[in-house]
């Protein structure tokens, strides 16, 4: 039995691992866990705390996949609704769909019961409103805030200080079962509908119980772009040990000119004999936590630095 996750997971990993040891399945673990810090309204990168989009709207994107079958659940640019992970598991088990988006999903969330809670919570408005306040000259708001002109202001978004805090969960169970998942609000001022990496199926996540699992923080264009998430898990299919096949996976990471800047990207992965690791291609980014049966907190794993760049 295993759980490891991304920076930010500390407080979560133990209750999850107290599922995993009475028994509970790795799919179980993972939501519970991602729903601890979905429900930290001081984390501003995942659940109802998370910084809103250009408008000031909160749009959360979750995933989870179920190793053993490779079933998956995902939700996008989901509105009013805390838990993303947990309605992306309700469609992975009660739709024949795998990803659904935006109204609609807020529209399944309702129709399954769950609670609602509408975002920006007061810290995250007030930044919003300075951040606003501080670019967009006062003539072009109306046509900001009335969706006409939303494209000049998107630069916003490239804000280092306003990433980097989506949560990856990936828990092996005492049946050797691997799940994983990834919840995230996205990037802060992001276009309204921008989906990153975590709701995408091998981008931002992927699980095989015959191989392992890798979930990703960072820019989520990039892991979109080299399905970094796959990559790692197609690796480590073809033979390539752990931790090479994550270096392997960030070194491949396609930067097409103009996008040399953001390439931030950290992965956390797992194999399937439980072997784990954590790598990144920023220097202070160094840090993924993880637990097993006999530890009473989780322990903070070193993610190996990756310098060199492709593209
Ligand atoms: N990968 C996320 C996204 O692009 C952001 C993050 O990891 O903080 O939406």
């Amino acid at each position: 039995m295993l759980i490891i996750g991304s920076d930010g997971a500390f407080e979560a990993l133990p209750p999850a691992m107290q599922m995993l040891k009475q028994g509970g399945s790795a799919l179980d673990a993972v939501e519970a866990a991602i729903r601890i810090v979905e429900s930290q309204r001081e984390n501003h990168s995942v659940g109802i705390g998370g910084w809103p989009n250009l408008l000031g709207e909160v749009e959360l994107d979750a995933s989870i996949m179920d190793g053993r079958t490779r079933a998956v659940g995902a939700v996008g640019a989901l509105r009013g609704y805390p838990h993303p992970i947990s309605v992306a598991r309700r469609v992975m088990e009660r739709l024949p769909h795998v990803f659904v988006v935006g109204q609609g999903a807020s529209d399944f969330a309702a129709e399954m019961g769950f609670a609602r809670e509408e975002g920006p919570t007061d810290v995250a408005a007030r930044e919003w409103i300075e951040r606003i306040q501080a670019n967009v000259p006062p003539e072009k708001l109306p046509a900001l805030l009335q969706r006409r002109e939303m494209a000049p202001w998107v630069s916003l978004a490239r804000d280092p200080q306003r990433v980097a805090g989506t949560i990856d969960v990936i828990a092996i169970d005492g049946q050797g079962n691997i799940a994983s998942g990834v919840s995230t609000s996205g990037w802060a001022w992001k276009y309204p509908g921008r989906l990153g990496d975590s709701p995408i199926i091998g981008a931002g996540n992927y699980c095989d119980n015959r191989y392992g699992a890798a979930a990703c923080t960072g820019f989520g264009e990039l892991a979109i772009r080299g399905a970094t998430a796959h990559t790692v898990v197609l690796l480590m299919r073809m033979g390539m040990p752990l931790l090479e096949a994550c270096q392997q996976a960030l070194v491949d990471l396609p930067r097409p000119p103009g996008a040399e800047d953001e390439s931030f990207m950290n992965i956390v992965a797992v194999d399937r004999q439980g072997n784990h690791c954590g790598v990144t291609n920023v220097a202070a980014w160094n840090k993924y936590f993880y637990m097993t049966p006999e530890m009473d907190e989780a322990m903070v794993g070193h993610r190996v630095f990756v310098e060199e760049r492709n593209g």
